[in-house]
């Protein structure tokens, strides 16, 4: 369970799409207090209270990403939760760590960028 807090280009297909459906479960637990199993106690859920109008940016970020990307997304989040504070300024892991975590992982992850995207073709396309 985590958001990533590197740019949504960097992710590989399978890391977009799991953040994706991360951050609606956080934003789920966050606008309508549902309680999914343990996780509304999840240190990645803690530190997104109080902030949904940052976790609404990043649902954004995924989205453009998404578009470029050509995957399809129907699950639009309600503008009216997006309150509280805009910049998430508390970190799990560092941006360093992070990118240490996903290289760790020997996915696609920080092998391409935008620009990368439009040289090679839609590799990842859905
Ligand atoms: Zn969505
Ligand atoms: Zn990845």
């Amino acid at each position: 369970m985590r958001i990533w807090d590197i740019e949504s280009k960097h992710l590989c297909r399978k890391h977009l799409l799991a953040e994706h459906r991360e951050l609606h479960g956080i934003w789920n637990i966050l606008t309508k207090h549902k309680c999914r199993c343990g996780y509304s106690r999840h240190p990645e859920t803690l530190r997104w209270v109080g902030k949904q109008k940052a976790l609404y940016k990043r649902h954004c970020d995924l989205i453009k990403e998404f578009r470029f990307r050509g995957y399809k997304h129907h699950t639009p989040l309600n503008k009216r939760f997006a309150v509280g504070e805009e910049v998430q300024k508390v970190f799990i892991n560092t941006i360093k760590e992070q990118k240490s975590i996903l290289k760790n992982k020997r996915c696609d992850c920080l092998l391409f960028t935008v620009s990368n995207w439009r040289c090679t073709g839609r590799r990842f396309t859905a």
